[in-house]
């Protein structure tokens, strides 16, 4: 069972389970990512941001090592323009490199990705630029190897759909440009090239959007799973408070108080030092209270005398609620020397003041009669046997003439088997 320490917990349960319904929706529809609504994409992306940014930072650094480790077939194949095709790397592709690399450390995911797309667009480009220079033969080459990063790449770069179209449109736009500017490509040579760039980039988006797809969906089967036990939790913790509140008061009831008593009481890191007081709180002559003024009348007092309490009580150590009918109890840990006794006289004078609204506006007064059980921290008495010495203070109060506070008192370290009779009464 679960502790409390002594409060309530009141928090507020939120209940919108309105991403479930996008959920089952997505589910059952079929639909495909462009449709999500913003709540889903956005939890997919905080799902994938960690797998993201790994993937983008293993991308741009074996980009960079790929572009870099080419120079040599550049340097065998077209010598003369070496010079150029190592410039272009040192001046395009690393600064973007490290630019996306520098970014991690300030979260900037799409600028990142924008930046990892960008060195492979600059690569491709000064691929297709360097090819024009070429014969045919080292044009068709670098034709191919441009198409391949391009192939790569679609299926590599951790982009969504709509951002994989645009890379893909950036790129043959780019190298498409390469074929004909500054140097262009026989027309033979450029038509393959666009071709080969279609050929290649049509399919792989295809297959690479239905891979995406695939992982969607399954990122929401678990997302519903995780809800579902969310929703779960949520409705048990409801229930339980519910099952432990006072329907009429709103305060706790007798179940929740005796739960969170017992609990505290077991625990002797939960006691503290001061002194433990049970308080039975019995309101006089209720009986005829209801009788004169009506149940309902009857009722608002019941309620106001429980928001009295838990006004007086306040922030306390503690713990108080309605124990049934027109009685209210509370758990104190004392704090300061004499608190329990203090506070008690001040629920019962609050009460004596209070104005009850009724039908013919008689403005009738209620009084109260409390017992006081006060034991030291580390006593060994259970819950059961303090509300018994309260009940027997209560008795006392009652018989004394009502509207007042009676205490018993256990000195020391008490014996289970003492009763609570043997405790001292005092008024
Ligand atoms: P005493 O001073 O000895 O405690 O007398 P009493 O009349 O308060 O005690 P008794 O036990 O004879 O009566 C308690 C009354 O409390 C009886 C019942 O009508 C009333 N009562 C209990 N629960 C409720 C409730 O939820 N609403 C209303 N209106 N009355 C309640
Ligand atoms: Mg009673
Ligand atoms: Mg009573």
């Amino acid at each position: 069972m679960r502790v409390i320490n002594w409060q309530m917990s009141n928090e507020p349960l939120s209940k919108s389970f309105a991403l479930r319904e996008e959920i089952d929706a997505a589910l059952t529809d079929e639909r495909s990512y462009d449709t999500w609504s913003q709540e889903l994409i956005e939890a997919h992306s905080r799902h994938k941001t960690e797998r993201v940014y790994q993937n983008l930072r293993f991308q741009l650094i074996t980009g960079f090592a790929i572009s870099m480790s080419t120079l040599f077939f550049d340097l065998f194949v077209l010598p003369h323009l070496f010079g150029f095709a190592l410039g272009w790397r040192l001046v395009t592709i690393l600064p973007l490199t490290l630019a996306g690399l520098f970014l991690f450390k300030a979260d900037q995911i799409q600028s990142i990705k924008l930046f990892a797309g960008l060195s492979l667009i600059t690569f491709g480009t000064q691929a297709m630029i360097l090819a024009s220079f070429g014969n045919p033969e080292v044009m068709v080459r670098y034709a191919m190897g441009t198409t391949l990063l391009l192939g790569i790449a679609t299926f590599a770069l951790p982009f969504t759909p709509n951002e994989l179209k645009r890379f893909g449109l950036g790129f043959a736009l780019a190298t498409s440009l390469a074929t004909f500017w500054p140097n262009p490509l026989p027309t033979q040579q450029a038509m393959m090239y666009l071709t080969f760039t279609a050929l290649v980039a049509i399919p792989s988006w295809c297959i690479a959007r239905q891979h995406w797809e695939l992982n969607a969906r399954a990122f929401l089967l678990d997302l519903r799973d995780d809800v579902t036990r969310q929703e779960l939790e949520q409705n048990n913790e409801l229930l339980r408070q519910l099952s432990e509140q006072d329907p009429l008061t709103g305060m706790a009831n007798r179940r929740h108080f005796e739960r969170v008593c017992s609990d505290n009481l077991a625990n002797p890191e939960l006691r503290g030092v001061g002194r433990i007081a049970l308080m039975m709180i019995d309101l006089d002559h209720f009986k005829a209270f209801n009788d004169r003024h009506g149940h309902q009348a009857g009722d608002r007092c019941l309620t106001m005398v429980g928001s009295q309490l838990q006004e007086v009580f306040g922030k306390r150590i503690g713990i108080i609620a309605r124990y049934g009918g027109e009685e209210f109890v509370a758990a104190l840990q004392e704090q300061v020397a004499g608190e329990a006794e203090s506070l008690a006289e001040d629920m019962c004078q609050m009460i004596a003041k209070m104005l009850v609204p009724v039908r013919d506006d008689s403005k009738p007064l209620i009084t109260t009669s409390i017992g006081v059980a006060l034991a030291p921290a580390d006593t060994r008495l259970e819950l059961e046997d303090l509300i018994e010495m309260a009940d027997v203070a209560l008795y006392s109060a009652k018989r004394a003439g009502r509207n007042r506070v009676e205490f018993i008192e256990t000195g020391g370290l008490l014996d289970v088997t003492e009763t609570p009779e043997q405790g001292r009464i005092r008024a």
